[in-house]
């Protein structure tokens, strides 16, 4: 293998996609999250399969993700823009019917006077303070609003990872009071508000990470593997420093081996440097831990594989078996599983399988 490939199991994406919608209400349908290029493991693929279990409407960030993805996908399923309709975006909104989540007056304004007609959701704002209407914004415009029939009306819960708390039961009542007797289809839970229970799921439920095998879905399917080729090996002398810094010394003879992949592929340089004895950022060869030494740098990583009978072609960052997950890493980089998806670069080979 000349190139690092990062494998993205659609089955094990399918399979948590039908674990969320399992867990839904009683009549409350469950969509999917792809922006940000499907977390960083292909929109398209991604979405696909999860049509062909069941999903039919996509949220992305924006509008010209929106245009990809209804290339990907045909006319059929509904896509949202998150975003809402910005300057610049009418063209895509249009042509791709992409429907946007507005989320102040001005576009509002913009949306009724460029597309009037075409199908829009609100998102309005219940204390997270990043995207959508505050609350008296919406009052003073729902009586207008609510006779062109929205689509959905939608709110985002800023600590719904954390079950306990006040937040979630907040911002949960103010969007029933906001909402409540309107008659049109609302959707407040994104994976940490599914995981919440029925009273956050609505009409429409839109998990992002838990697709995608991260916490907060705890019991989800582990869907990327990512392994690295071996560059070279060398065997080294007891106090030989290793890589950059010379920050790590050989305490005894040490097969090292350079894999190829490095931070700007999206394992970040703080997954290096010194922990105790079997905590720190290892790779797998199979069942058999292999630390990492020295700094990650740019392309290259150092491994010390000297317990190795013998050292194979590849060795393995994330995958099944006794290796460290998703989240396990972003632990390690002192991050969270979502940035180190969407991190993993441009540079691996990509292979999809399943999904069918
Ligand atoms: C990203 C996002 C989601 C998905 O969130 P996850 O935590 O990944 O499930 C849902 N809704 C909005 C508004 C988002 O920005």
């Amino acid at each position: 293998m000349a190139q690092a490939e990062l494998t993205i199991d659609l089955d094990a994406v399918a399979a948590n996609w039908r674990a969320l919608a399992g867990r839904a209400a009683h009549g409350a349908r469950t969509g999917a999250v792809v922006k940000a290029d499907g977390y960083g493991l292909g929109a398209a693929e991604v979405a696909r399969a999860l049509v062909r279990a069941g999903a039919r409407q996509f949220f992305v960030a924006q509008a010209a993700e929106g245009l990809a993805l209804r290339a990907a996908l045909g006319a059929v399923p509904d896509i949202f823009v998150l975003s809402g309709h910005m300057e610049g975006a009418t063209a895509a909104i249009a042509e791709a019917r992409l429907v946007p989540a507005l989320n102040s007056i001005e576009q509002m304004t913009r949306h009724f006077a460029a597309l009037p007609g075409h199908p829009f959701a609100v998102q309005i704002d219940t204390g997270m303070a990043r995207l959508g209407l505050p609350p008296d914004h919406w009052r003073a415009v729902a009586g207008t609003i609510l006779p062109e029939r929205p689509l959905l009306l939608m709110s985002h819960l800023a600590c719904a990872d954390e079950p306990a708390h006040s937040m979630n039961a907040q911002q949960l009542s103010l969007f029933h009071t906001l909402t409540v007797g309107t008659g049109i289809a609302r959707s407040l839970a994104a994976t940490g508000g599914v995981l919440l229970g029925h009273p956050y799921h609505f009409e429409l439920t839109r998990p992002g990470i838990g697709l995608y095998g991260g916490a907060p879905f705890a019991q989800a399917r582990a869907v990327v593997a990512l392994d690295l080729p071996v560059i070279q090996t060398r065997v080294i002398a007891p106090g030989t420093p290793v890589g950059y810094g010379a920050s790590w010394i050989a305490p005894r003879e040490s097969v090292i081996a350079t894999v190829s992949a490095g931070y700007a592929d999206g394992l970040p340089r703080a997954l290096g440097g010194a922990r105790a004895e079997g905590a720190g950022f290892a790779l797998w060869a199979g069942g058999q831990r292999c630390p990492v030494v020295g700094r990650v740098s740019m392309d290259l990583i150092t491994v010390d594989v000297t317990d190795l009978d013998e050292v194979p072609e590849t060795l393995a960052v994330l995958g099944p078996g006794p290796g460290q997950g998703v989240d396990a890493l972003a632990a390690l980089a002192g991050t969270i599983g979502y940035e180190i998806l969407t991190s993993l670069g441009a540079r691996y080979a990509r292979r999809h399988l399943g999904g069918g």
